[in-house]
């Protein structure tokens, strides 16, 4: 059996599939879009975390005839009324880099007082051609930090401290990350509720 994880963000996927586990990983084969011949890519024009989700994961599902996981996630701030939210790969322009974004991010909170206060969100949607199979959502509350600490991570996880740690969530390691983080939670949600359907084993 195969189970394709929806997405060719690199950082994306090395947490997902340390979520999924050896376990996991010794009952289906997983796949990432990097291995599959290209194919169209779905509009993400969802307006929710958890539209876009469901819509990439019927999307491939449906274009390769696989049980697939997709997930949508982003960063939330307060002061800026919850942006970049669904726009966060896109915040500093089309195909901008982790660290075009980041100084997007810095430069348009400059004009507000810290604690700049954050959160992760991610939707994580499972699908079958046709229908959705499972889904499962995830939170982690931080705060903004005016400069990049870690090397771990992606996107904006070198400005995102989260508190009860007191690091950013680049100077922590896959497990650690995924032990706390918003994929973290959803993955584990999205795993439960698939055995819970049936797709996956117990
Ligand atoms: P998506 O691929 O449309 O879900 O876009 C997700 C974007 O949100 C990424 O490109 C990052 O900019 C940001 N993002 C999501 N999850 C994380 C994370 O765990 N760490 C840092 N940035 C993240």
């Amino acid at each position: 059996m195969k189970l394709l994880i929806a997405t060719k963000n690199r950082g994306k996927v090395v947490e997902i599939r340390a979520l999924l586990g050896l376990g996991l990983q010794k009952i289906v084969e997983v796949v990432t879009l990097a291995d599959l011949p290209d194919t169209r890519q779905p509009a993400e024009d969802g307006k929710t975390f958890a539209e876009n989700a469901r819509l990439k994961a019927l999307h491939y599902a449906q274009a390769y005839s696989v049980l697939c996981v997709a997930d949508d996630s982003g960063l939330s701030v307060e002061a800026l009324g919850g942006l970049p939210g669904v726009r966060s790969a896109r915040y500093a322009g089309p195909g901008a880099t982790d660290a075009a974004n980041n100084a997007h991010l810095l430069h348009e909170l400059a004009r507000f007082p810290r604690p700049w206060k954050a959160a992760f969100v991610c939707a994580a949607a499972a699908a079958l051609p046709g229908r959705v199979v499972a889904e499962a959502a995830g939170k982690v509350e931080g705060e903004i930090l005016p400069e990049a600490r870690g090397a771990e991570g992606f996107g904006y996880d070198p400005l995102f401290r989260v508190p009860p740690l007191g690091k950013t969530m680049a100077e922590l390691p896959t497990q650690e990350k995924n032990r706390i983080s918003h994929r973290g939670q959803a993955m584990r949600g999205l795993i439960a509720e698939m055995k819970a359907a049936g797709v996956l084993l117990q």
